[in-house]
């Protein structure tokens, strides 16, 4: 049997990377097969070893809202680095950022830069904790808010029970901090709150959940949990590292018209370079060192390729009707592939915010964890690979999102849907 260039190349990757991977979804375990080398990409399209052309929906998981390599980021990128990679001490663009940021969203009044998501959200944390002096948190099942300890944690058997790790590796004496309560559900957060409410360091959510496919909850839980947080002095925390200007320009929190206490941002913001950051309320934000005693540091941390090519980005989601504009797009394709799932008499449901879209084979729109997970996963994994046959590249798992790019052209959109029709009516079982 001949392999193929990708199966080589896997091959030839699992020999000094674990699992031939430097992130898990990556290896296509979700939906099986090999995964996709990719050689480079540009605007909608990913072009694999071989020159192969797909049509992109993942998007580097959210940071190529532009496309791939536009123009105005890799011209901002190619200058920054001819002034230098990094200094490990202040620059003005670091500035430009924080007080760019602060303008689309007044709740921001000090925000500091990190290298992830991961980084931004374990901050924030450690943040909300030696604010209030607690040491419990709260999350929700099916949120992902990276891979710090403290978040690799799920429910335990009794609904309020201490948490338990979901990773080998994390002590159970850090899960025991961490209450997981199933996403959405008022009456389970009222109860959380009625039992440890004055406990609680903060409340860390996606506001609209990215990481469980996609999940829109309802403005009654959002509400709630504002209400709660600020009768127990919890410290509210939207997690917008996926939502935040994507969802729409002023992100999740404009949305639903709810003002968090902190803010956690990431993927977009770095335009495609490894950025983080974290913010939000002044009183809060000033327990950061050097003004206050919760340590946080990097050396990288505000690396001026990744500030100046997030400049060049927001220099362009700031024009007029970029969001109108890209909530088009993902509409047309949404509402088309329900469309054609319809047609084929197949229970499928889909639901999309700005830039960001979900796809379920279900009858119902899931509305948490569990309604995801009954969803039927062995039909999704029948359409990505019958969708990645024809080059179209949507995300290799049933519990991710799909992101559209202002790049992404009506045609691309239609050819995606021909494609889509075809994969619907050879689906079996
Ligand atoms: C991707 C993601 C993270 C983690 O960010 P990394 O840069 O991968 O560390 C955290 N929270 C949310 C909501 C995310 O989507």
């Amino acid at each position: 049997m001949t392999l193929t260039a990708d199966q080589v190349l896997f091959e030839k990757a699992k020999r000094h990377i674990p699992g031939g991977v430097n992130s898990p979804v990556r290896a296509f375990v979700g939906v099986g097969g090999t995964p996709v080398f990719v050689s480079r990409a540009k605007g909608a399209y990913m072009y694999d070893t071989e020159g192969r052309e797909y049509i992109d929906y993942v998007g580097s998981w959210g940071p190529m809202i532009l496309g791939h390599a536009h123009p105005k980021v890799i011209d901002a990128v190619k200058l920054a680095c001819d002034d230098g990679l990094s200094f490990g001490a202040p620059t003005p663009f670091e500035t430009t950022m924080a007080d760019l940021i602060a303008d689309i969203m007044p709740h921001i009044e000090l925000i500091r830069m990190v290298s992830s998501g991961t980084e931004a959200t374990m901050s924030a944390i450690r943040l909300a904790r030696g604010y209030t002096g607690r040491d419990k948190i709260v999350k929700f099942e099916g949120c992902y808010h990276g891979h710090s300890d403290s978040l690799l944690v799920k429910a335990g058997s009794g609904m309020l029970d201490i948490g338990e790790p979901t990773s080998k590796g994390v002590p159970a004496d850090f899960a025991k901090h961490t209450i997981t309560l199933p996403y959405n559900d008022t009456q389970a957060l009222q109860s959380a709150f009625d039992k440890f409410g004055d406990e609680f360091a903060c409340v860390i959510l996606e506001p609209i959940a990215g990481n469980m496919n996609m999940v829109i909850p309802s403005q009654e839980f959002h509400n709630t949990l504002r209400e709660l947080c600020t009768k127990h002095g919890a410290v509210l925390i939207f997690d917008e590292v996926m939502t935040g200007f994507r969802v729409g320009l002023k992100g999740a929190s404009h949305h639903f018209g709810i003002t968090p206490d902190l803010s956690t941002f990431g993927k977009i913001i770095g335009a495609g370079l490894p950025v983080g950051a974290f913010g939000g309320k002044r009183e809060i934000m000033e327990c950061i060192a050097p003004l206050g005693g919760v340590y946080q540091a990097g050396t990288l941390s505000g690396n001026p390729l990744a500030m100046r090519a997030g400049k060049a980005m927001f220099d362009e989601l700031t024009r007029p009707d970029f969001y109108e504009q890209l909530t088009a797009k993902t509409a047309k394709l949404v509402n088309g592939l329900q469309k054609l799932a319809d047609k084929h008499g197949i229970d499928f449901s889909s639901c999309y915010v700005g830039g960001m879209f979900g796809l379920f084979f279900s009858k119902e729109l899931p509305k948490n964890f569990d309604d995801v997970a009954h969803a039927d996963t062995k039909r999704f994994n029948q359409f990505f690979h019958a969708m990645l046959e024809q080059g179209v590249y949507l995300a290799p798992s049933a519990f991710e999102a799909a992101f559209m790019s202002i790049a992404h052209t009506d045609d691309d959109i239609e050819r995606t849907l021909v494609c889509a029709d075809k994969a619907f009516g050879e689906l079996i079982g």
